[in-house]
């Protein structure tokens, strides 16, 4: 099995490595139980992984779909910090399969041509 890399890697900016390449010169996604199969260029049920480039990447790294303060009460914490905010950051993309998902349009887009870019750096800085 591979090492995964979050971020950077000294091999190339960004790269995901966590996969196996089956026989059949698939690679298989190793990022959670799904295990997703993909051939070159396939994304995964997710939305969020492609077999690109030899290798299985995040296709929404760097790229949000929503940032904004909400309420505390929004989250499914238990009696936190009543009546504070707290910053929302969300992308395309999911490995669940909810069939009451709230927020479908978004988890299951497979597009992501009009989400914004923001990097984690950039992130930590409007949490501040
Ligand atoms: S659903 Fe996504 S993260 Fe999970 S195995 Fe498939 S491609 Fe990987």
């Amino acid at each position: 099995m591979n090492v995964f890399y979050l971020g950077t890697s000294s091999k190339q900016e960004n790269e995901w490595i966590f996969h196996r390449t089956l026989k059949s010169g698939k690679l298989q996604c190793l990022a959670c139980p799904r295990h997703c199969q993909l051939s070159d260029n396939e994304i995964g049920w997710c939305g969020a992984r492609i077999n690109k480039n030899g290798g299985i990447n995040p296709r929404t790294y760097g790229l949000i779909s929503s940032l904004a303060v909400d309420p505390i009460e929004k989250k499914p914490l238990y009696h936190f910090l009543p009546g504070t905010g707290i910053l929302s950051i969300g992308s395309t993309g999911c490995n669940m399969g909810c069939l009451h998902c709230q927020n479908h349009s978004i988890s299951m887009s497979r597009s992501i041509s009009s989400l914004r870019k923001m990097m984690p750096e950039e992130l930590v800085q409007v949490a501040l």
